[in-house]
């Protein structure tokens, strides 16, 4: 029944070996090939096989071109009647098929997939999945997905066909042929999860899972596997977290920082303003943390608008007051900017030195920089990831602050951390998670919630309004305006970087994209266009169009993702200033900027954001004693979009409206990775895998007390996963 022993384990170790090999070593992978894959992150077998799904289509449940239902997500299958290729324009191409089944006729358009030529022709029997719509006269689909009836490919002749990211050169159908290569290759792999904890939660094991995750023979299946491999990848994290912070201050003495020093004295008595009740508490919740023997490991939650940078400010001068160093670490150029800007009045009062270090700090200053740190001179280092680069070393660092932490990844955040002996670390985020969460999320740490923003902004109104009426929002930014008020309008056209935008437009939709298919309504060749071409000359002319036609005396800027940062900061201080009333912004205003007397903000296409994304957003106006207005404007005729955008109207909870947007998901979207503290995560949601998270927490913590170096012969194969997922990120980060 089993096989020898020493045969057995060999085989065993091969496969599991094989995991980590080039990619190049799976059936079918040419260099060429390898190459496509890279474009994907793909470099190793395991990437490969960790490449799941981003959905599934459901093949057993078909609609006719009759029954099918406008608006609606569905399948059809039919006979191509004619296909062929277009060129509207030079950079865009289409392909139109004419699809008919024994009920009508269904128009079919896949833009910049020409490829499409040479795989179907006219008279073979195609299904395409996809959402319905209804124009020019014809039931309609665009950029489906599109399978060939009856040429199952790669293990995909069951009646569900994951869809795996796919890019132009190596396509869906030939992404499921690799995998199943992946997986055929590294059968018999070790299982990294020791058995007792397989059969505490009745887990599938490992390559159980990665068959069902990727080839299921039902969606349950695919859920079970991901409920497996979900709780693996989370296990993993929550051990190298608890592992890092026991190796970070192993045998160092963390600092007790003196938290009641002349500098945290003066900077109270310079605040321009009293604390709330909460924003007090949250100062004495940090210093009691900064004054215990132990390294603290603190977050403050708070919601835009809360007032967190105030009580990060008492830390950095608790820092400087013990004699210790300090970094303040921002996502952003402009935020770093700006935190200069509003702590460097305080810290001047206080007695505090700082310094500021961007990507774009000229060389020379950079160096000066650099040196009164290195020297012990200055106390706090307020910056960017710049802070992260190898010679910027701390004489002393005693304290790292990282805000909005959520834009930084586990490894950014101990290399920040490890330029000090044990230093005191402080996280400040805007993500509303539950303090369950954040506690699985971040190992083992205290926590301060900010609820309460300091000014009134219940006063902060948000509507939406379809293409037609924006108006109206309009009207109110130009009665602001009159005022004396400032405005902002957001449009997205400039929004994420070019870079990832061009992505986007070759392998067709990015994960996030897809993720939220069924809100969004397809692309329109307008938008394609827009996303394909020179963004920059788009928005640069929206920005001429509102200066000359509706904000003609008024001053207009543009504020977008591709200027340089000198030019950036140079716009955002003349809009901080006055000088300019009207900011014309991409989502580089999403993080915390900060202009009192910005009171309207006008989000067009708002249905392109996440609902948190757009809270984000609207956190910006309502800031200042007046009251703000929020207008999303939307193009979509779709209702469940209007729905999804009319939730901001009425809640003004973050969390809420966190956990609106993922009730919104379709089922069959079993995959989602948006909020994930590390890239490992691959599969894990952490708002709705609430319960898994803290099941991976508990039974890692039991873990390491157990078996701290993870030595026992069951934690073995545990601890070299471990290593390689972690390693491995690393290897990529640095590369
Ligand atoms: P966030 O939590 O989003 O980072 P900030 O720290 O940027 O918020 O603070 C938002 C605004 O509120 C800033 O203009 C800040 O000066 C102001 N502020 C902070 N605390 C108070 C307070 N207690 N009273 C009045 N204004 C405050
Ligand atoms: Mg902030």
């Amino acid at each position: 029944m089993t096989q020898p022993g020493s045969t057995y384990t060999l085989d065993r170790m091969a496969a599991t070996l094989a995991l980590d090999e080039p990619v190049t070593r799976v059936r079918l992978v040419s260099p060429a090939r390898a190459r496509a894959l890279e474009a994907l992150g793909i470099r190793t077998v395991r990437d490969l096989v960790a490449h799941y799904p981003r959905r599934y289509i459901d093949l057993s449940s078909k609609e006719t071109v009759a029954s099918a239902r406008i608006g609606e997500q569905c399948t059809i299958e039919g006979a191509i009647h004619d296909i062929k290729l277009k060129r509207p324009r030079p950079k865009l191409s289409l392909v139109e098929i004419g699809l008919v089944d024994e009920t009508g006729v269904l128009m079919v358009t896949a833009f910049r997939q020409p490829w499409l030529m040479d795989s179907l022709k006219a008279g073979m029997r195609i299904a395409v999945a996809g959402k319905l719509e209804f124009d020019y006269g014809f039931k309609r689909m665009t950029n489906p997905f599109i399978e060939v009836v009856g040429e199952g490919v790669g293990g995909a002749a069951g009646m569900i066909i994951p869809v795996h990211p796919a890019t132009e050169k190596v396509s869906t159908a030939w992404m499921r042929r690799l995998v199943g290569n992946a997986l055929a290759q590294t059968c018999g792999a070790h299982d990294p999860l020791p058995l007792s904890l397989r059969a505490k939660y009745r887990l599938m094991s490992r390559q159980t899972a990665l068959s069902c995750i990727h080839f299921p023979q039902a969606m349950g299946e695919a859920a079970e596997a991901r409920r497996r491999l979900a709780y693996e990848e989370l296990l993993m994290l929550e051990l190298f977290l608890m592992r890092e912070a026991a190796a970070r201050t192993a045998g160092r003495q963390p600092v007790q920082h003196v938290t009641d020093g002349p500098r945290v004295r003066a900077l109270a008595a310079a605040l321009p303003f009293t604390l709330t009740d909460e924003q007090a508490a949250a100062r004495d919740d940090v210093l009691r943390e900064m004054a215990a023997p132990h390294a603290a490991n603190h977050l403050i939650l708070g919601d835009v608008g809360t007032g967190k940078t105030v009580v990060a400010a008492f830390a950095l001068a608790a820092a400087a007051d013990s004699g210790g160093q300090a970094f303040l670490m921002a996502p952003t150029e402009v935020l770093a900017r700006q935190h200069a800007a509003s702590l460097g009045p305080l810290f001047e009062a206080a007695g505090v030195a700082y310094g500021v270090l961007t990507g774009s700090t000229a060389p020379g200053e950079r160096a000066a920089v650099l040196e009164r740190f290195a020297d012990g001179a200055a106390d706090v280092l307020i910056g960017t990831h710049a802070l992260l680069e190898d010679d910027v070393s701390p004489a002393n660092l005693t304290l790292a602050v990282i805000d909005e932490q959520q834009r930084f990844g586990v490894e950014q955040r101990s290399c920040l951390l490890g330029k000090g002996a044990a230093p005191d670390a402080l996280f400040l985020t805007a993500t509303p998670i539950p303090r369950s969460l954040a506690l699985a999320l971040f190992g083992d740490l205290t926590l301060s919630y900010l609820k309460h923003r300091p000014h009134d902004t219940a006063r902060r109104t948000t509507k939406v309004y379809a293409k037609q009426q924006r108006g109206h929002a309009y009207d109110a930014a130009l009665a602001a305006l009159a005022r004396g008020e400032q405005v902002y309008v957001v449009c997205p056209l400039v929004g994420k970087d070019a870079g990832e935008r061009d992505a986007k437009a070759v392998h067709g939709r990015s994960v996030e994209e897809d993720a939220d298919e069924a809100l969004h309504p397809a692309v329109s060749i307008e938008d394609d266009a827009d996303l394909a071409g020179d963004d920059v000359a788009a928005a640069t002319r929206e920005a001429q169009m509102l200066q000359q036609s509706t904000f003609v005396d008024y001053t207009v800027e543009l504020l977008h993702g591709k200027m340089g940062s000198a030019e950036k900061k140079q716009v955002m201080e003349r809009f901080r200033s006055g000088e300019t009333q009207v900011l014309v912004a991409t989502t580089v205003i999403e993080v915390g900027v900060d202009v009192p007397n910005a009171t309207v903000m006008i989000v067009e296409d708002a249905d392109r954001f996440g609902l948190s994304q757009l809270h984000q957003l609207r956190g910006r106006v309502g800031r200042g004693e007046k009251p703000g207005a929020a207008f999303l404007i939307s193009a979509s005729k779709s209702d469940a979009a209007l729905a999804r955008l009319q939730a901001m109207e009425t809640t003004d909870d973050g969390f809420e409206l966190a956990a609106f947007d993922l009730s919104l998901r379709r089922e069959g979207d079993i995959l989602g990775n948006r909020q994930s503290g590390a890239s490992v995560l691959k599969l894990v949601n952490v708002v709705r895998d609430g319960r898994i998270i803290e099941a991976a927490h508990a039974d890692a913590r039991a873990i390491v007390a157990a078996d701290p170096q993870l030595e026992a012969p069951e934690h073995r194969a545990l601890a070299r996963e471990m290593r390689i997922v972690f390693e491995g990120e690393r290897a990529q980060a640095g590369g």
